[in-house]
């Protein structure tokens, strides 16, 4: 079990790797205006789900779904980003 200082360390190092993503996200596609990162969001949330459902009854990578939620925190940020800059 992990403790809540544990999960607050690894937490805010996934946050950065997140953030960090965005940055590589933006400098490939710009600033995407939010209703396209809304449909982007929605599409890696199915990636989550798909990778999750996949290593729980499928015998899938569980490193996956960490990957896709890695995207999905990537495209929070942005669109953060995005309504912050309106
Ligand atoms: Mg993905």
């Amino acid at each position: 079990m992990m403790t809540d200082s544990e999960l607050k360390r690894l937490a805010q190092s996934s946050a950065g790797e997140w953030f960090a993503k965005s940055r590589r996200n933006v400098d490939r596609w710009g600033v995407q205006d939010t209703c396209t990162l809304l449909a982007v969001a929605q599409e890696e949330l199915g990636e989550v789900a798909q990778a999750f459902l996949q290593a729980t009854h499928e015998r899938g990578d569980r490193g996956r779904v960490l990957a896709e939620l890695s995207d999905l925190g990537a495209v929070l940020f942005q669109i953060l980003e995005s309504e912050l800059k309106r």
